[in-house]
């Protein structure tokens, strides 16, 4: 007997139809002989619309009402499956998070899970019940609601596979696996049977949102073998594993694009020690993630210093950013949220030269202008002009020749 868990997204229970469908799959592993625990999203579309009332409420809503509020799209989701099931005579159980025990720390909207409790889902699986969770969110030791992050079912299931020692983590969507670059906007993009932890981490930071970065950040910690599958298919699939010398021949596994940045520059700012840290202390204290940053070359002791950050949170940064530059002494503060990421992601960069020169050269012969470039050992990013995305993500894909199977 295997223990499965099973995560099914937005799209895969955006109905009745579509639940009874995610039903049928929980049977067929039961059925099989194996434990269960089904991972729910809300239908598609519903947590934005919860998001949305809660601006019109309020700017800025309060953060605990606000998870407690953009959490119901998951009660509902996982009842009506635990409806469904039941009235097909297989014993199903819903648990919210805090039912489930799956604790947080207080950083609401993007909580990070410090301890799941299992013996209830361990009696509820023994008495073989399938065990039914609303993924996304958890509760803080003082009984506040948190939610995980956007995406952040991907999270939870795989938490949730790693502390049952589950024997697999399926991950259900509405794409039949990981693609060489996001299906949706690359006609030829071509589905990885299998792909790293470590690629798929930074193709999960870098954009492509079919897995939250956090699960595939625990599933290398704990070893969760993590299948991603299409709802609507039994064909395809991608094993996200541990790294073996077939995938090293690969120069690049992928491309990602993300539209979600904003770029800020602080002009004219004195070069002296303690200057960065009086800028970035402040927004981290803010819980503000800083992605890239690159500051010029110092001229007559003052400098540039660009860095980027989530669209969403550009206006706060912006504002803590302001009276930082006042009180160091710089001229002015620019931002610019017309702006994209564009990043080639590959194990096999490690022992290949000229990839980077290789990108900025499909990006000038595009006519695309690179603003700002960072690099890890596995991957290199570019930020470009919004409107180009499409066409920076198709023409690099052609270039790198990714659409054949090398
Ligand atoms: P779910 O609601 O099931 O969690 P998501 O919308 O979060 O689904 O993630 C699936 C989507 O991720 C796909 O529809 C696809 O457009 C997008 N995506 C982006 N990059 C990739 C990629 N490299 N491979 C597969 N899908 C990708
Ligand atoms: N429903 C949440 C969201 O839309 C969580 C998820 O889908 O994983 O972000
Ligand atoms: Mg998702």
């Amino acid at each position: 007997m295997a223990l499965i868990v099973q995560k099914f997204g937005g799209t895969s229970v955006a109905d009745i139809e579509k639940i009874k469908n995610v039903a049928a799959k929980a049977i067929r592993e039961k059925n099989a002989g194996n434990e269960v625990v089904v991972v729910l999203s809300a239908m598609a579309g519903e947590t934005d619309r919860l998001i949305a009332l809660a601006h019109q409420a309020a700017e800025s809503p309060d953060e605990r009402e606000y998870d407690s509020l953009i959490s119901t799209g998951e009660h509902v989701t996982i009842t009506l499956l635990s409806i469904v099931l039941n009235s097909m005579g297989h014993r199903a159980r819903s648990f919210l998070g805090f039912q489930a025990k799956i604790l947080t720390d207080k950083a609401h909207k993007k909580a990070r899970i410090t301890l799941i409790d299992t013996k209830e889902i361990k009696k509820e699986l023994k008495k073989g019940t399938i065990v039914v969770i609303a993924g996304f969110q958890g509760v803080d030791e003082n009984n506040n609601i948190t939610t995980l992050g956007r995406g952040g079912s991907d999270t939870s299931a795989v938490a949730l596979a790693a502390v049952l020692k589950a024997d697999r983590c399926d991950i259900f969507t509405d794409v039949d696996g990981v693609y060489t670059t996001d299906p949706d906007i690359c006609s030829k993009a071509r589905r990885l049977n299998k792909i790293s932890y470590d690629e798929m981490l930074e193709m999960a930071m870098t954009g492509a949102k079919v897995l939250q970065p956090r699960s595939v950040e625990m599933a290398k910690k704990y070893n969760v073998p993590v299948y991603v599958k299409s709802t609507f298919s039994d064909e395809g699939g991608t094993l996200v594993t541990k790294e073996d010398k077939e995938m090293e021949r690969e120069v690049l596994s992928g491309i990602t694009y993300d539209r979600d940045q904003a770029k800020i520059t602080v002009v004219h700012v004195p070069d002296q020690p303690g200057v960065a840290a009086s800028l970035f202390t402040p927004l981290s204290e803010h819980n503000i993630s800083v992605d890239m940053i690159i500051q010029n070359a110092s001229a007559e002791g003052f400098t540039d210093l660009t860095f980027t950050v989530s669209k969403k949170e550009m206006k706060e940064a912006q504002k803590i950013v302001n009276t930082t530059a006042k009180a160091i002494g710089a001229k002015k503060v620019e931002v610019d949220d017309d702006v994209a990421k564009i990043s080639i992601i590959g194990v096999g960069m490690v022992s290949h030269s000229g990839v980077a020169a290789k990108m900025f050269k499909t990006l000038s012969n595009e006519s695309i202008n690179i603003m700002m470039i960072s690099t890890s050992e596995i991957k290199i990013s570019c930020i470009i002009k919004r409107k180009y995305t499409e066409l920076a993500v198709t023409a690099l894909h052609d270039a790198f020749g990714l659409e054949k199977k090398k």
